[in-house]
């Protein structure tokens, strides 16, 4: 099934070909939205419980006031009560009672009711109660307190209950002042507690001065008029104040607001926190006595920090959340998209690999056929045949269906031989070693993988000689799986080997028995001399070993003789641009024998691609010339006196002419002639004739120079040949030789004499003419009764 049809879906849903970006980016807009929502959602709960949280603290707070309020109403009321009961309430009782009402109150006052005429009477009546100075007073503009001047009715503080004096207002005439005034007079007409317009408090402390008079009129039963009034100096700050938390710590953000002026509204009490900026409030009208005082609650800023909302918290963590989840998705989707990419490309590289496989193997289908003349077998590690090609049937006869998975390798060979290698094998590894294994088992003669020869067995049963290499086969994991042996026909080869074996002995045979050396000579294209082959005589030849001459071709000329080498080198270029047969006689100079004559003869050959190769002989001719050397001195030797003969003097004489022809010196010839020498012979015999002739030439060969050279003529005739040598010295010469004959008799015969004739060489003259006046010299002795020179100089 192809892979694209059964692709999953990533998580479920999500195709895998949607960009993994588009995937993050749907992911991270929906918890956006997501966090949104509950965010908004939380912000309401939040603001809930917010409002919540400040309602009841504010209702707590409103409670607390009203309780407040009230205790002042209370205790104001008992306090009128208390003079109202009484017949009269002394000073010390008025403090008595009042002591315990103070908290939270700045002060009591009792300002009795005093009519204008009964003013003196009572500042006398005060002051004897103990009130030192009492006048009845009144607030100058400076703020002081002064004498109240005479009015139809006062009501002075009397008694006075304060928690701390600031100056004592004692004496004051509460009807002085119009707030106050107003104030008693509202308290009359309801008879009952009201408060007085806000003011400033006399005789307290400067901070708490701004506040209220809480007034009860005090009133007898029987009476209609009240005779006194109980005063509560309250200041609001304090009131409202006390026991609020520290300042910072405080929740709410409290305004106390006077409404009794119409126009205008008096703050009487505001928290040091401020209030902050919220929807938050809370606005009551609380009543004291007769009047309401508005008390407006915020949040403060305490508030909010002990309530802070933990929606920042949530944005920042549903932000996160969804990043991360988009992330990781956006990772997952990638790396899922590139998996599957991967996957493919994987997909296509295997098909690729499959292809290129089954072309391999159809290659390899059609070597294994081709191969006609190989023969490969592969056989499974039971040694079961498994592969058996074309070369392998036409090599055995075997076809290749009769063979594969029936037979094994081990039944194409020959039994006995397969026992002896298994038993070399055994030998050698120390363990028995199967039959069906030893072709297969490494001989280890020389590491590795080696060819060796095998006999197999054809189907008919006759035999074949094979090369067969076999090689374990391995699998991919490197295991072992079969063998592989590859067998080639080497019958033929062998045949051909062994003949060429033959020959080869046959050579060394006949070559070692040759006298003298054959070898190959060889020159390249660049004029670069080899020797291809040497046989074991060339050793004698130039004493050197075969082998080296193979390896070094020059150093034969090593061995050439100085005065011989360059010929011999132009004879071989010369027969090579000729391609005509080289033959040669040389020295060669050797190490043990010394000086020796050789001779080589050599075939050429052209070769292809340029070059020529020569098929030659060498032998050692040194007797043969030695012999040729004696026969050659033979033929110019007079047997007789030991002399050169006339054959060697026409040598001699040709030789020099060409000499003296050319320009180069002089040439002169001496001629003599025994004088009767008949006579010698006849006297006393021919034998002492020819000791004669000996002693005449010994005679005068002892006269000669050593360039001189001496020939018989025949029977008693003589020649001397003077090279470069004038007629004058000729002469000389010649009466030398006459001379020294005369003087010297020859035993048993006595003097014998000669006559001689000179011709020196004249300019343009042949030999003969030469030799012929010489000749006439000779003659014109004899006529002039011989034993003379006669010289033919002219
Ligand atoms: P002349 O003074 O005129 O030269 O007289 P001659 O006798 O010397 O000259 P002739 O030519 O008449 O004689 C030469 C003789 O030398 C003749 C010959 O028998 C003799 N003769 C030639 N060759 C030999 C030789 O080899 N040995 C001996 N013993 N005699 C020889
Ligand atoms: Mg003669
Ligand atoms: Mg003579």
């Amino acid at each position: 099934m192809a892979l694209h049809q059964v692709r999953p879906r990533i998580l479920g849903f999500i195709s895998e070909d949607v960009s993994a970006w588009l995937v993050a980016s749907l992911v991270l807009l929906a918890g956006t939205c997501l966090t949104g929502l509950l965010t908004w959602s939380m912000m309401e709960l939040f603001k809930q419980q917010l409002r919540q949280r400040f309602e009841l603290q504010a209702e707590e707070r409103f409670s607390r006031l009203e309780e407040r309020f009230q205790g002042q109403e209370q205790r104001l009321d008992s306090l009128r009560r208390f003079f109202a009961n009484s017949d009269g309430v002394s000073y010390a009782e008025f403090r008595g009672y009042t002591e315990a009402l103070l908290p939270r109150t700045r002060a009591f006052a009792w300002a009795p009711r005093v009519l204008g005429g009964e003013r003196q009477s009572f500042e006398q009546q005060a002051r004897a109660e103990g009130a030192d100075n009492f006048t009845i007073r009144e607030v100058d503009n400076t703020g002081d307190l002064r004498q109240a001047p005479e009015r139809d009715e006062y009501a002075p503080v009397l008694y006075l209950q304060s928690q701390a004096s600031y100056g004592s207002p004692l004496g004051l005439d509460l009807l002085s002042d119009p707030l106050r005034r107003a104030a008693l007079e509202r308290a009359r007409q309801r008879g009952g507690l009201v408060v007085s317009q806000p003011l400033d408090l006399m005789g307290v402390d400067p901070n708490l001065a701004r506040g209220v008079l809480l007034v009860a009129p005090v009133t007898r039963a029987s009476a209609k008029e009240p005779f006194g009034y109980v005063v509560a100096a309250i200041s609001m700050r304090q009131l409202v104040g006390d026991g609020l938390p520290e300042s910072g710590q405080d929740n709410l953000s409290m305004r106390v607001l006077d409404l009794s002026t119409e126009d205008r509204e008096e703050v009487l009490f505001e928290s040091l926190d401020p209030s902050v900026d919220s929807s938050l409030s809370a606005i009551r009208l609380l009543r004291l006595a007769d009047h309401d005082f508005r008390v407006e609650l915020r949040p403060s800023g305490a508030f909010l920090a002990t309530n802070h909302s933990t929606v920042e918290s949530l944005v920042v963590l549903g932000g996160l959340l969804s990043l991360l989840l988009s992330a990781l998705l956006y990772v997952l989707v990638s790396q899922r998209q590139r998996a599957l990419k991967l996957v493919e490309q994987r997909t296509q590289e295997l098909r690729a690999r499959e292809q290129e496989l089954r072309g391999t193997h159809g290659q390899l289908r059609g070597v294994l056929d081709a191969a006609t003349q190989v023969a490969i077998i592969a056989t499974d590690l039971r040694g079961v045949i498994t592969t058996f090609n074309a070369g392998a049937e036409q090599m055995l006869g075997y076809a290749s269906s009769a063979v594969l998975q029936s037979m094994t390798l081990e039944s194409l060979h020959v039994p006995r031989e397969l026992q002896a290698r298994a038993a070399q094998l055994g030998a050698r590894y120390g363990k028995p070693i199967p039959t069906c294994h030893a072709m297969l088992v490494e001989g280890g003669e020389q590491g590795g993988q080696q060819a060796r020869e095998w006999t197999l067995v054809r189907r008919d049963g006759s035999h074949l000689t094979v090369n067969m290499l076999a090689t374990p086969m391995l699998d991919d994991q490197g295991l072992w799986v079969g063998h592989l042996a590859i067998c080639i026909d080497i019958t033929e080869r062998k045949r051909v080997h062994e003949a060429l074996a033959a020959r080869d002995l046959l050579l060394k045979k006949l070559s070692a028995h040759v006298p003298g050396g054959i070898y190959q000579f060889k020159m390249d294209f660049n004029g670069r001399f080899s020797v291809i082959y040497a046989s074991d005589g060339i050793r004698d030849i130039y004493e050197l070993e075969p082998d080296v001459l193979v390896q070094h071709a020059e150093a034969v000329f090593s061995r050439i003789h100085p005065l011989d080498g360059t010929r011999v080198r132009a004879s071989i270029r010369a027969s090579a641009a000729t391609l005509s047969p080289w033959r040669e006689e040389y020295r060669v100079q050797l190490p043990v024998r010394g000086l020796r004559w050789v001779r080589g003869e050599a075939t050429p050959e052209e070769l292809p691609g340029g070059g020529v190769l020569w098929h030659g002989y060498i032998s050692d001719i040194s007797d043969l010339k030695r012999v040729e050397e004696e026969l050659r001195a033979l033929s110019v030797t007079d047997a007789l006196t030991g002399i050169r003969n006339r054959r060697y003097f026409q040598e001699r004489l040709t030789s020099e002419m060409v000499r003296v022809e050319r320009g180069s010196g002089e040439l002169a010839v001496i001629m003599l002639d025994i004088d009767h020498f008949k006579r010698i012979n006849d006297q006393y015999g021919h034998a002492v004739g020819d000791r004669v002739l000996q002693a005449v030439c010994q005679r005068v060969a002892q006269r000669l120079r050593r360039t001189d050279v001496f020939c018989r003529l025949g029977g008693e005739e003589f020649v001397v040949l003077c090279p470069d040598t004038d007629g004058t010295s000729a002469y000389a010469l010649a009466i030398g030789l006459w001379e020294g004959l005369r003087a010297a008799p020859i035993d048993g015969v006595g003097v014998v004499t000669a006559s001689f004739g000179i011709a020196s060489w004249r300019i343009g003259e042949g030999a003969d003419a030469l030799l012929l006046r010489a000749d006439s010299g000779v003659y014109a002795a004899k006529q002039a009764g011989r034993d003379r020179v006669e010289t033919q100089l002219g």
